[in-house]
Formats: C-alpha cells, sequence, structure tokens
C-alpha cells in the first residue's frame, strides 16, 4: 500500500514538475517585457491598421524605442480622446497617436521631445466657396473629437459651428455628404483621405502648425528620460527619418 502511495505521488509530482515548469516559458516566449502603446489606429500614416496589424510612423519608431528599452511593444487601439485618461491610470505605458504638444495637456501627462512636426489644414469639397480661414465663419466644420483642430475651431468658429466626430474618416464622410462644409485635421491623414476620395482639397492656408511627441504619465520620469535617451539614439542615428521617408514622400 505505502509503495503504491509513494508511485502515485512520485508520478504526480512528474506531472506537476512538467506542467509547471512548461507554463512560465509558453506564456512569456522571449522573456521580454511589454511595454504598451495608447493609440488611435485611424490616423494614417502615423498609425493605421492593415487586416490585424498595427503600422505607421508612430507604430515603428515606438517598435524601436521598445527595442531600445529592452522590452516588446504591445499596441492598444482606443478612441484618440481616451489616451490621456489611460495613460494617467497607467493602463497603458505612454501615448503616441500624432498627440500634438499643447499646454493644457501638459498638465496632464509629460511629452518626451518632439519627434515630428504637424500641421492643422482645412479640406472642402473641390470648387467650394470656402477659400480661406475667413471663408470658415458660419459655416459647419467637422473635426475629430479632443483633437487640436476640434479645440481650436471650437474656440475660433464657435461651438455651434463645430461637429465633432470619433473618427477622422467619419468627419471626411460627413463633409462628402454635405453635412459639414469643412474639415480641420492634421495634413498626413488629410492628404491620405484626400487620396482614397475623389472630390475633395485641401486648402493652402494652414491653420496651425504643431510639435508631436509622446505622453508619459506625470509620475513615470524614468519613463520618460529613458524614451527621450531613445529618441535621441534613434534620432542621430536616421533611423527616425528613414521611418519617416518610409510614409511620407519629400514634396
Ligand atoms: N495632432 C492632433 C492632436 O493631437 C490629432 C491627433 C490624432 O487625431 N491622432 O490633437
Amino acid at each position: 500500500m505505502k509503495k503504491v502511495l509513494s508511485l502515485i505521488l512520485a508520478a504526480a509530482l512528474m506531472l506537476c514538475f512538467a506542467a509547471c515548469s512548461q507554463q512560465p516559458a509558453s506564456t512569456t516566449p522571449d522573456n521580454a517585457t511589454v511595454i504598451k502603446m495608447g493609440t488611435n489606429a485611424a490616423f494614417p500614416p502615423y498609425e493605421f491598421k492593415e487586416g490585424d496589424a498595427f503600422k505607421g510612423i508612430d507604430v515603428d519608431i515606438a517598435t524601436e524605442i521598445a527595442k531600445e528599452l529592452g522590452a516588446k511593444l504591445e499596441v492598444v487601439d482606443m478612441e484618440f480622446d481616451s489616451i490621456i485618461t489611460s495613460v494617467q491610470k497607467g493602463e497603458v505605458d505612454f501615448g503616441m497617436a500624432g498627440m500634438t504638444v499643447t499646454d493644457e495637456r501638459k498638465l496632464e501627462v509629460n511629452f518626451t521631445s518632439s519627434y515630428a512636426t504637424g500641421v492643422q489644414v482645412v479640406i472642402v469639397n473641390e470648387g467650394s466657396d470656402i477659400k480661406s480661414l475667413d471663408d470658415l465663419e458660419g459655416k459647419k466644420i467637422g473635426t475629430q473629437l479632443g483633437t487640436t483642430g476640434d479645440i481650436y475651431s471650437k474656440d475660433d468658429y464657435g461651438e455651434e459651428n463645430v461637429v465633432s466626430y470619433s473618427k477622422g474618416a467619419d468627419a471626411i464622410i460627413a463633409l462628402k455628404g454635405g453635412d459639414v462644409d469643412a474639415v480641420i485635421i492634421d495634413n498626413e491623414p488629410a492628404k491620405a483621405f484626400v487620396a482614397q476620395n475623389e472630390g475633395l482639397e485641401i486648402l493652402e492656408t494652414e491653420y496651425a502648425i504643431e510639435d508631436y511627441a509622446i505622453a508619459v504619465k506625470k509620475e513615470n520620469t524614468e519613463l520618460l528620460d529613458k524614451i527621450n535617451a531613445a529618441l535621441e539614439k534613434l534620432t542621430a542615428d536616421g533611423t527616425i527619418d528613414k521611418i519617416i521617408a518610409n510614409y511620407i514622400s519629400a514634396e
């Protein structure tokens, strides 16, 4: 009886040993720490989805930053408007979404050094009577909720004249359908939307010129410093320029 028991025990032990020693290996195959990027993957060419894969300038730069930090990048897709809160709550480690540095946002998160320039532009239907920023007075303007284009145009043209959509692409549909007369959005997504949709044009006058940077939780200065060091290296060795050139052709 004793012998049987000890045999069973030995077998059980062996089973557990095999199972227990395999489990950690299968859940984290390369043992790397995961670093989470909060973004809104509807902002080409900075972030977009191709099938299930996340692509774009920000995704590629973040992948390189993660490598520098010895970590694996995980992209978490959400509404643009939720990114800063998500960073503050620590649900993601940083926010990267063609995000403009503004004084208001600086009260909520820290920003790394800037890695790109953005320009707010105005998209209209071809042949529109809107030719300049002044012509926007009293017109219906479509924007993406919580973006600088949204915030500034509400200030400049009145909240009642601005319709905020959760995606830039939805603002474009509204423009084509005549629900709004113009869309104010960042220049590179604007170019992508105009290329994908016939009958739209971008006004020559620029609405605002801005810096894009990565948002990090106020308390996490260690990560801020590490990302800044990585950005400095990736800028100096030409990686960032190369990534941007992969998506944006020089004019
Ligand atoms: N640059 C704009 C902002 O930060 C828009 C960014 C975005 O829509 N992803 O508000």
